[in-house]
């Protein structure tokens, strides 16, 4: 059974009588394990809802409808059974070297392929029996994205410290037999799966083209939280430099449908200090969720609202809160912008002290840290904050809020900005 959390005006939920508080328990007779089985099942013009209502009546309704009418039930979750849990335990998992402290909800590791088709995170495959796999088969689920890290079956088990991670290219023939296709992930450690490792990875995941949809190559992310654990090396400039060499060699080798297919991490472009690609070369930017091509979209879209832009503006002074890496993004946008007469811009890199240093993406930045260092600065009244930083629930990684920032700075103006056309309404007006 799986309560209904909210019911949307004008919708035949509503229509029907349906409440929030009342729970769902079949529909066509069958349970629900997800949203994906609501969505099977509610896809015809005729369905029945069994339904228990909160006052504890039964009620079996039939639903006929115009396919364009809203049904408008609305679920907390899109899981509605157990959550499938990680089997792994990779000698790079980033949820084992975090913070003593942090919620429990940063712990969960997850390993789910609904959220896989659903909501776009990556899944290893390795806690897959063949009735989930009959499952995603038969509803079609596609596409997945799947952490592959090595197709080598042995150096895969040993990564992931779990005997049934040396199955990948099995699953992977079954997914491209069943015509399921998938984005695939390399979270490449140095001295292990890379180098002629990558080669053979990305050699044998060519050849389940067109299913294997884009291949991103990110790298390990580490913190200072690493006691005891396995002892893997950062990227440098020139590791950074030679892995880019060698995916732009696979580029040209396998460019498949005018698609380069295969892709690195933003981060080693600014590692290496090369140029981030062109806009085209990213086609359509198939791996934006792993941090490729951020940067270029960004660039893409100031491009486009370039000329918009007026000459001058009525004093503005602001601060704009980042990471060392958005730092190295934002800054060929700010350098035009301060041609803006009147406008005035501080980008503050925040240094990671919460997870350590080597951590320089923007979406692991925290509220102390930036407390911190801010308090240590000359900075604007308007700043403007991250908004990839903070969860729905408006909270950072160290579960501090906007609340407990403006608390330290009293007399300044807070705003949360996601993306290049937010910082300019606060910069520029709208
Ligand atoms: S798959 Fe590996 S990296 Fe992901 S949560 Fe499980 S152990 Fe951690």
């Amino acid at each position: 059974m799986v309560e209904i959390v909210g019911v949307e005006a004008d919708s035949i939920a509503n229509e029907i009588g349906l409440e929030k508080g009342d729970r769902l328990i079949s529909i066509n007779g069958k349970l629900m394990r997800d949203y994906i089985d609501f969505k099977y099942q509610t896809s015809d013009v005729f369905f029945i809802l069994e339904v228990e209502k909160k006052n504890g009546e039964h009620w079996e309704i039939e639903v006929e409808r115009n396919l364009e009418e809203k049904l408008g039930i609305i679920f907390n979750d899109i899981i509605f059974d157990n959550l499938m849990l990680c089997q792994n335990n990779c000698i790079f998992c980033f949820i084992q070297q975090q913070a003593p402290g942090l919620r429990k909800t940063l712990k969960l590791k997850d390993d789910d392929y609904r959220f896989s088709f659903l909501q776009g995170s990556f899944i290893t495959l390795t806690n897959l029996n063949d009735l989930e796999f009959e499952r995603i088969f038969k509803l079609n689920l596609s596409p997945l994205n799947i952490s592959i890290h090595t197709t080598n079956p042995r150096l895969r088990e040993r990564m992931m410290r779990n005997y049934k991670a040396g199955e990948i290219l099995n699953h992977l023939r079954r997914l491209k037999e069943a015509n399921i296709n998938f984005n695939a992930q390399i979270v490449l450690c140095p001295g292990l799966n890379d180098k002629k490792e990558l080669d053979k990875s990305i050699n044998d995941l060519s050849l389940f083209r067109p299913n294997i949809i884009s291949l991103g190559i990110v790298p390990v992310g580490l913190t200072k939280y690493r006691k005891g654990l396995y002892p893997l090396k950062k990227y440098d400039a020139k590791m950074a430099k030679n892995l880019l060499t060698q995916i732009s060699l696979w580029q040209k080798k396998i460019m498949h449908n005018d698609s380069n297919w295969v892709y690195a991490a933003d981060e080693f472009y600014y590692l290496a200090d090369k140029d981030i690609p062109s806009y085209e070369e990213y086609d359509g930017f198939p791996q934006l969720e792993n941090g490729i091509g951020l940067s270029r979209l960004m660039w893409n879209k100031f491009k486009k609202l370039e000329n918009t832009l007026p000459k001058r503006v009525k004093y503005n002074k602001v601060t704009i809160i980042t990471s060392v890496l958005g730092k190295k993004a934002l800054k060929p946008v700010i350098k035009r912008l301060l041609k803006i007469e009147g406008l005035f811009i501080d980008l503050i890199s925040i240094k990671n002290y919460f997870f350590g240093l080597d951590v320089t993406v923007t979406g692991l930045l925290t509220a102390g840290d930036i407390i911190h260092t801010l308090k240590n600065k000359k900075v604007s009244n308007k700043i403007i904050l991250p908004k990839i930083a903070i969860n729905d629930k408006g909270y950072f990684l160290d579960d501090l809020n906007l609340e407990d920032i403006k608390k330290e700075f009293p007399d300044k103006d807070f705003y949360i900005k996601g993306d290049i056309q937010g910082i300019l309404e606060v910069l520029i007006g709208d």
